[in-house]
């Protein structure tokens, strides 16, 4: 079956970089135009723009999505341009490490908001819209660390485990409503996020944790997304999709 997302309406957060871009760009090929969110202007115009060049419709929306306001102006913006709203992707986060004996309250609260709040509202902004169209699917990208929490990451890992039930909960109250609700689990996946990590260091956790050779890249993520997105899942809700290279499997070298 082709996997092509024609006719469709997305809005990708995060998605002037990384991951994002690279499901922005995947949507876009498959058909759909796509809104592309997040908080710096250059990056989000640029991704559009190459979107527009290879023939396809794209926006560049400016838009913190730790704000209910930015949210939803974020997706009337879409709307407005492209008339509905059938894809929503929560894939916009940051990875901020700490014990709880580490981080105070207001990097507490920011890693949740941005990581995990931003889901419920990017979700309660989308929904009206989607029940208009009479379906929809909203995709959210959590991490392996949601699955099993990784240490110095103690407000990462919670808003990443929130971020799965959360989306279990919304696929469970708008299933009959034909709104598909699904999470995927990255790795470590070679994006802006993972930069600062020296080569070394990434390879031997790989080595460690890792069976399948080689690095995560933001296409492979990007692969599943569009899968998610088309009719082809249109039977798949509320479950959680782990691309990790294998990590998830069992303990390796340990
Ligand atoms: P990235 O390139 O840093 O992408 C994160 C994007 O989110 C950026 O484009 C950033 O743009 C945007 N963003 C951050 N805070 C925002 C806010 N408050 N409002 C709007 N946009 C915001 O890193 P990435 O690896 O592609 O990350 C994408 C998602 O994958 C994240 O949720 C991350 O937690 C998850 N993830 C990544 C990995 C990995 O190994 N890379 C593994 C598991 C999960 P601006 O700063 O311009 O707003």
């Amino acid at each position: 079956m082709e996997l092509t997302l024609h006719n469709k309406v997305a809005m990708v957060t995060g998605g002037g970089s990384g991951i994002g871009r690279a499901i922005a760009l995947a949507f876009a090929e498959a058909g759909a135009a796509v809104a592309v969110v997040g908080r710096t202007p250059a990056k989000l115009s640029a991704v559009a723009a190459e979107i527009r060049r290879s023939g396809g419709r794209s926006l560049a929306v400016p838009a913190d999505v730790s704000r209910g306001d930015d949210v939803a102006a974020a997706v009337d913006s879409t709307v407005a341009a492209f008339g509905g709203l059938d894809i929503l992707v929560n894939n916009a986060g940051f990875s901020p490490s700490g014990r709880v004996t580490d981080i105070s309250e207001a990097e507490w609260d920011e890693c949740l908001a941005v990581n995990l709040r931003s889901v419920f509202l990017g979700a309660r902004a989308a929904i009206p819209h989607m029940q208009q169209r009479g379906a929809g699917v909203i995709l959210s990208v959590a991490g392996t660390f949601g699955l099993r929490a990784a240490a110095n990451k103690a407000a990462y890992s919670t808003a990443k485990a929130g971020v799965i039930n959360l989306t279990r909960a919304i696929a469970l109250d708008y299933g009959p409503e034909r709104i598909r609700c699904n999470v995927i689990c990255p790795g470590y996946v070679d994006t802006p996020l993972t930069a600062g990590v020296a080569p070394a260091d990434r390879d031997a956790f790989l080595a460690a944790t890792q069976p399948l050779p080689g690095v995560i890249q933001a296409n492979d993520v990007a692969a599943l997304a569009v899968y998610l997105a088309s009719e082809a899942a249109n039977m798949i809700t509320g479950q959680v999709f782990v691309i990790d290279g294998g990590q998830q499997a069992g303990l390796y070298r340990a």
